[in-house]
């Protein structure tokens, strides 16, 4: 039985794991901090006693790799589908988003018609655009960033602001100036066209180290997978053109016959024996270019909103998310000033994301909660009343790479020079963005690599969702 060293457990690494275990190939998992998950994980947070995500993750209905590992694992039930999003515009008004009865790619129109925040000349310049983004990038789309393709399509800054900002930062995490027009049309082929199901956002229902730390890990190691937990790897080892193992911080060496290196690309070539990182094929890695996204957790004494999620428009925060509609927490606080007696009060708990958070770079944790809260109490006025009993601020700097103009030509497939060495990573060339689906694609294509190595071919990679009929005859998707 061929020996299979998998490095680095976030959802690449994982996935590729998950593939060979369930075809009968265990592996052994190398992951250097003491969970599992890599960026979609959690942490312990002692004033809640709970483990809270480092951000809120969601998935969307065209995410099919990611979909299908989760099936194969038993994650899937774990999942809430939102059967309609809410978008909450400049003066408050809530809009409700869902799907009609029409068939694709107009199952969505009477949802756009109806965002209130935006007028029918908006509307109309903003269809005029979508229609053309649906047409094949040209080399002129290809060469500028996505903001300057709206400026050239003529979108008026409402429609700017209101829609594509809100639309492609969210799924991109990068600013529109960092956005390339390919991976921004995409998004909405993928998403909002192509199929009825494509815009379905789904959302865990536990927290993150359930998922990964808990249920995927059982089903690993009863399956015969090793996962070893605060083992980080320092060096891969070359042996006349084939790797024989991986040097751990520790010294120890594990030994194996296939290898999936699958960290983030900023850690990617220090692992790789020099030779090897010195490969023309890898040298496109160091100019990817990390973009942030920050989560602010906030704890009230009261509900603020009986709303599932809600999507803001038009202001700092990005997305609202209810997460005491899925778990109700207690906090210890003192009675009074001058009593050392605690009690336990319920906590209503929402988490506010902002991706691309560059600007926040600039202000105070203060400035930053201030800011929140008012808009906060801008939307729902409860919040000036509602006591904020804890918050927590996580910013991760290097949360996805920056999807900018000829992005893709920069990351490598994941067959790497070596032939028993494979890539993975949300940003290894999978043609999706850094996502859980791309992390999982590039796991599932570095897995089929191992098994036509092993003569044991099998399709691992899942099939997109298929274009509807309409959507082809249309737009030619
Ligand atoms: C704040 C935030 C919000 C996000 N929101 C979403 C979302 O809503 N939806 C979505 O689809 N995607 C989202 N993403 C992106 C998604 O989390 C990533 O694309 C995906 O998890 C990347 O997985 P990966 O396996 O490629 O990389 P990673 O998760 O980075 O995994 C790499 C692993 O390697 C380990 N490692 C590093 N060095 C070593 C070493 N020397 N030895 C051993 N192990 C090592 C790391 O600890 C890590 O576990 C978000 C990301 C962040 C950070």
């Amino acid at each position: 039985m061929s020996r299979i060293v998998i490095v680095g457990g976030g959802l690449a690494g994982l996935a590729a794991a998950v593939a060979l275990t369930a075809r009968g190939f265990p592996c052994t998992i190398i992951e250097s901090r003491p969970r599992l998950g890599g960026r979609a994980s959690s942490f312990h947070d002692p004033t809640t006693n709970t483990d809270i995500d480092n951000c809120q993750h969601v998935t969307l209905g065209c995410c099919t790799n990611f979909r299908h590992f989760c099936h194969t694992t038993g994650l899937a039930e774990f999942f809430r589908r939102e059967p309609a999003l809410y978008f909450v515009g400049p003066s408050g008004k809530i809009d409700r988003f869902a799907a009609g009865s029409l068939p694709a790619p107009l199952h969505l129109t009477g949802a756009f018609a109806g965002l209130s925040y935006l007028s029918w000349k908006d509307k109309y310049a903003l269809a005029t655009a979508l229609r053309v983004l649906t047409r094949p990038v040209s080399e002129q789309d290809e060469s500028e960033s996505f903001a300057k393709w709206l400026t050239r399509h003529k979108q008026p800054q409402t429609v700017i602001d209101r829609f594509w900002f809100v639309v492609l930062v969210s799924a991109l995490s990068e600013s529109l100036e960092r956005i390339s027009v390919s991976h921004a049309r995409k998004v909405f082929v993928d998403a909002f066209l192509a199929h009825r199901n494509g815009w379905y956002v789904d959302i865990p229902d536990v927290p993150l180290e359930e998922l990964y730390g808990g249920r995927l890990t059982d089903w690993l190691t009863s399956r015969g997978t090793t996962i070893r937990l605060q083992s980080s790897a320092d060096k891969i080892e070359l042996e006349n053109d084939r790797v024989t193992g991986v040097r751990l911080g520790s010294n120890e060496v594990i030994p194996g016959d296939e290898f999936v290196v699958a960290l983030p690309f900023f850690r990617v070539l220090s692992v790789l024996p020099e030779s090897l990182a010195a490969r023309t094929e890898l040298q496109g890695i160091k100019q990817l270019e990390p973009a942030p996204i920050s989560s602010i957790h906030l704890w009230f004494d009261r509900p603020i909103t009986d709303l599932p999620h809600a999507v803001l428009v038009d202001r700092l925060c990005q997305w609202v998310f209810n997460r005491t509609a899925i778990k109700s927490v207690q906090i210890r606080q003192s009675s009074a000033p001058d009593s050392n007696e605690d009690r336990l009060v319920d906590a209503f708990y929402y988490q506010i994301v902002i991706s691309a958070s560059h600007q926040l770079e600039r202000s105070s944790k203060d400035e930053i909660q201030k800011q929140v809260l008012q808009e906060l109490t801008d939307v729902w006025p409860i919040v000036a009343e509602a006591k904020l009993l804890h918050s927590r601020h996580v910013t991760e700097h290097r949360a996805v790479f920056s999807p900018v103009p000829g992005v893709d030509a920069l990351r490598p497939v994941q067959q790497s020079p070596v032939a028993n060495l494979q890539l993975a990573g949300d940003w290894t060339r999978t043609g999706w963005p850094a996502t859980m689906e791309g992390a999982v694609r590039s796991g599932y294509l570095a897995s089929s690599n191992i098994l036509k190595r092993l003569e044991h071919d099998d399709a691992v990679l899942q099939p997109d969702l298929p274009t509807a009929t309409l959507s082809r005859w249309m737009f030619g998707l």
